[in-house]
């Protein structure tokens, strides 16, 4: 079992402990008073739900107290980078609603710049051209408990290094030769400070420098120099890189850059029945189990805009999880939460039936149309209303009708009297089935031309209200409903075993060809929001739906757990759910 985070719901404080240091900061008069954060993916895959997070923690500490956030790749490991992602990261990143204006920067760009920094190191004796293999390397670290011994290159004289390094660059070795190493201390407590590498030989073309380079820095050399470099001020990055700040650190004290930016480390975000790390979505990818980056049932960010999710909702929820240094699990139930609160007061309601059951009201004229008046949204009258056509016959919801129904069950059965949402009364007075298997294939209703509007003037109530479309106007169409992705709130849990992919949901995408839509969702703009009346939120599919072949994502259903925890918890965040 995943823990979940029970922070999550809170009121959020007006602060957290980032925005705390940096309004310290500013106070001290810290950087000239200069707020410069980035944001520095790397150009090796899309973006995913977990980078939102520290996007809206960038962006949003540099608007709140007017400074800049850099927007960086962090592309030194030409293998798995290429310009479509990059392409996609700033699609997403202006799409959550940033900019970046023109602070674009990418790290290869510095790769003249950082080579000098490393000669720098090598004249003042503190990097080294290792030849040791990568597997002495990890040899010769030692442990946790035990120290690490010295290479025995460690001792080269700064002219050998600075030819060799210089070798290095010009080509003259095999990858995986040698290596620059920095040269701190292989007893160092601290198993990053044990000389760590600083430049690898990797003869693979670079998406922006081609052939230009073969050898490449590693990150840690990289990182600090770039954020020096750009004069960020805050450099806030994961967790897992709390133990790598004191390399940071060295190497800017080092080479006494003039400016040094601080790191400072948040939690990442993980949420339960989802993957999130490139390395995983890419696999997901390649190996087909989804359709690519943007199928709806990636956690990705163009995976969310597909499904249906807007920007509102992924910001709010950035801002409801916080920003705390202990690592948690996020219930994947308030993201749905974040998403339904926006839609319930933007989402225009419309009537579609998924799994149509033909009903004919007997007593109705036959070629008789008429357009009766459906309210918008009932959250926001000045969304106003619009007509929607009836006709003798109509489509509900199979799951409506039951011909033997249960006691709790209100809707449609045998001689049972309903009210079609904005039309009439009706009854059920017979039930046709196809006489081979058995199926209801047809109702027949009497209606009450009295209850027009949905009311009955003699003020008799019925206890179901079921959605509908006019049979000769509905427009067809496939709709997709989706589940999470895998079955464990954990997947490939170390404690549940197998890999993750083990644990791949069957049942995640159900797709339903044959629903029935009111007419005026022919219309409907890819990516925009309906709420489907008692089905939940719906929108065009932006890669597949056509004019003549429509095709819609459910976004979320309309349950809600969370409305009542978190109206609980907060003591009145309205929640949408019904
Ligand atoms: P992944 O682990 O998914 O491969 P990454 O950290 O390698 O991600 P980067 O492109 O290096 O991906 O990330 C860019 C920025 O996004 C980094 O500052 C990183 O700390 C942050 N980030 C990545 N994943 C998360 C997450 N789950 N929660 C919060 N921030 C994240
Ligand atoms: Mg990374």
């Amino acid at each position: 079992m995943t823990k979940l985070d029970s922070r999550v719901g809170e009121p959020s404080a007006p602060t957290n402990f980032i925005k705390q240091i940096v309004a310290a900061d500013l106070a001290a008069g810290k950087n000239d008073g200069r707020v410069v954060t980035r944001f520095p993916p790397e150009p090796n895959g899309y973006l995913h739900i977990g980078h939102a997070k520290s996007i809206c923690l960038n962006f949003g500490l540099s608007a709140e107290v007017g400074g800049f956030t850099h927007l960086r790749f962090d592309d030194t490991d030409p293998a798995k980078e290429s310009m479509e992602y990059v392409e996609s990261i700033k699609e997403d990143v202006r799409w959550l609603g940033f900019d970046w204006q023109d602070k674009v920067f990418f790290a290869s760009d510095y790769f003249e710049q950082l080579y000098d920094f490393a000669v720098q190191l090598i004249r003042i004796g503190k990097a080294y051209v290792d030849h040791l293999t990568a597997d002495e390397i990890r040899e010769y670290r030692g442990t946790l408990t035990q120290p690490g011994k010295d290479s025995p290159c460690r001792n080269r004289s700064v002219e050998e290094n600075l030819d060799l390094f210089r070798r290095m660059r010009a080509g003259e070795f095999k990858d995986g030769e040698c290596v620059l190493r920095a040269k701190i201390d292989m007893a160092a407590p601290n198993i990053v400070m044990r000389d760590p590498t600083l430049y690898r030989i990797k003869r693979v073309s670079h998406y922006r420098t081609g052939e230009r380079w073969c050898i490449y820095p590693m990150y840690d050399f990289t990182h600090c120099l770039s954020d020096m470099l750009e004069g960020i001020t805050h450099s806030i990055c994961t967790l897992e890189f709390e133990n790598n700040r004191e390399l940071y650190d060295w190497v800017l004290d080092t080479l006494r850059t003039p400016c040094h930016p601080q790191q400072i480390e948040f939690a990442r975000l993980n949420l339960n029945y989802t993957v999130l790390s490139k390395r995983k979505l890419i696999e997901l990818v390649e190996k087909g189990i989804v359709t690519g980056w943007d199928d709806p049932r990636m956690p990705t960010i163009s995976g969310y805009r597909r499904r249906g999710y807007t920007p509102e909702a992924i910001r709010n929820f950035c801002e409801r999880i916080g920003v705390a240094r202990a690592d948690s699990t996020v219930d994947i139930g308030l993201m749905e939460h974040c998403l339904r609160e926006d839609l319930n007061r933007r989402a225009p309601r419309v009537m579609a039936v998924l799994r149509p059951l033909k009903v004919t009201l007997v007593n109705y004229p036959e070629g008789r149309i008429e357009e009766l008046d459906a309210i918008n949204n009932p959250e926001d009258p000045t969304m106003g209303s619009r007509r929607v056509p009836f006709s003798r016959e109509i489509f509900i919801e199979r799951e409506d009708f039951l011909e033997a129904p249960p006691k709790k069950f209100f809707r449609l059965a045998p001689g049972r009297e309903v009210r079609l949402r904005y039309a009439y009364f009706i009854t059920c007075q017979e039930v046709v089935k196809d006489p081979l298997t058995g199926e209801v294939t047809e109702l027949r209703c009497t209606y009450d031309p009295a209850t027009r509007g949905g009311d009955a003037p003699d003020g008799r109530k019925v206890q179901g209200t079921l959605h509908w479309v006019s049979v000769a106007h509905a427009v067809p169409a496939e709709v997709r409903l989706y589940n999470h992705l895998f079955t464990q709130e954990n997947p490939g849990d170390v404690a549940t075993g197998g890999h993750f992919t083990d644990h791949i949901n069957p049942a995640s995408l159900e797709v339903l060809t044959g629903c029935r839509l009111e007419p005026g969702l022919a219309a409907a703009a890819p990516g925009s929001p309906y709420q489907f009346e008692r089905l939940g939120y719906f929108c065009a599919d932006a890669g597949d739906s056509r004019p003549d072949r429509l095709v819609f994502n459910r976004s979320v259903t309309l349950r809600d757990t969370w409305a009542k925890i978190v109206k609980k918890e907060t003591g009145g965040t309205k929640g949408a759910g019904k």
